[in-house]
């Protein structure tokens, strides 16, 4: 077993024999797929290519499968064009298997038919709703990104921060905080990120990019969404919705809808923010965010959904019009008496 050590002031992670386990299994395997939640965002891609890292640093081969695009913003990380898409008949299976950022065994449902019956699979996340599937698992729902947890491991296998490994580590945790500022940052997230600058990292050439930059298209969109912003009659959420007519008529795709419900949410009395948009496959994706007292989480486990107590999601079946009846009624009930 490998031990690993630390300076007084580095952070020692809460599930420390689990995270040793998951690093002794990685360690033991040589060929690893490597597999994360749909429309990835910097938590999940960072993860995974922190991980594909890793994995090259000791010498072993590895896959990421993704079953949507990578944002091209995220396309400054290292091995970013290494990452396969999932195709309809897969070329081989593995034995091996690393989940990141997934908080249930759906979220990588694409990948499973490159995955034999009864593989190794670690489970990497900090997702409350993870039940803590996987033969090996490190679930902690009070670290701030995926990447913190993978930090951790890169730790315990004594593996140098290198630049690479330091640039994904930092953009997912740059991105889960949503830029070191969400009720998840943390000292420990801090004293993490130090040491990823001490790494190689330089902020800006993560944050200019992952957090700062849009697209023109993205700002019409943005424009066209404020215009349907409604705000409840208290005042205490606010809805926004995508169709598919306007991510066509400003030649977005469904990713450039990511991070507006930051806009919902950001009005000062607002408690709950919620973004509806229609799906290629007509149904009907809400992303949910809360500030204080609302744990959107439990909302969306309603609709078979999951994530965090502060940021959560699901996909539900049914017109716009009925999903947002539905999800805004949720949310009125979960809503505190004023
Ligand atoms: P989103 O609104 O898609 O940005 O998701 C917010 C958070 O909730 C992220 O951490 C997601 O991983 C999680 N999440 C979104 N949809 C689901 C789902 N269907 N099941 C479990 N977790 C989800
Ligand atoms: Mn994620
Ligand atoms: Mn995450």
């Amino acid at each position: 077993m490998v031990q690993a050590t630390r300076a007084s002031w580095q952070p020692i992670p809460r599930q420390l024999e689990r995270v040793q386990q998951v690093a002794d299994t990685i360690a033991a395997g040589n060929d690893w797929l490597i597999v994360t939640h749909e429309r990835p965002d910097g938590d999940a891609i960072g993860s995974a290519l922190a991980v594909a890292s890793l994995l090259s640093v000791l010498g072993k081969t590895w896959r990421v499968l993704v079953e949507d695009p990578l944002p091209v913003r995220f396309s400054f990380l290292p091995w970013y064009d290494a990452v396969s898409r999932v195709q309809t008949v897969p070329d081989r299976q593995f034995t091996q298997v690393i989940a990141v950022d997934c908080a249930d065994v759906h979220r990588y449902a694409y990948a499973n038919g490159y995955i034999e019956k009864n593989p190794v699979l670690v489970n990497i996340d900090h997702h409350q709703t993870n039940p803590g599937y996987g033969t090996v698992s490190v679930v902690d729902p009070q670290a701030a990104a995926t990447c913190e947890l993978v930090y951790h491991v890169v730790r315990a296998l004594e593996v140098t921060l290198d630049e690479d490994i330091a640039m994904c580590l930092y953009t997912g945790i740059l991105t889960d905080t949503g830029g070191f500022a969400l009720p998840n940052t943390t000292r420990e997230v801090h004293q993490i990120a130090a040491e990823l600058l001490a790494g190689g990292v330089r902020p800006y050439d993560v944050a200019e990019p992952a957090l700062e930059s849009r697209t023109w298209e993205q700002i019409r969109l943005l424009q066209l969404a404020l215009s349907h912003l409604t705000l409840s009659t208290d005042g205490r959420y606010a809805t926004m919705f995508v169709t598919r007519e306007m991510l066509d008529s400003t030649g977005c795709t469904d990713d450039d809808a990511e991070g507006l419900v930051g806009f919902a949410r950001s009005i000062d009395t607002v408690e709950v923010g919620i973004l509806f948009r229609e799906t290629l496959d007509q149904r009907i994706k809400v992303s949910l965010r809360s500030k204080r007292t609302v744990d959107v989480a439990k909302i969306s486990q309603i609709f078979a959904g999951g994530g965090h107590t502060r940021a959560a999601g699901c996909t539900v079946s049914g017109s716009l019009r009925e999903v947002m009846e539905r999800v805004t009624k949720q949310v009125e009930l979960a809503l505190p008496e004023a």
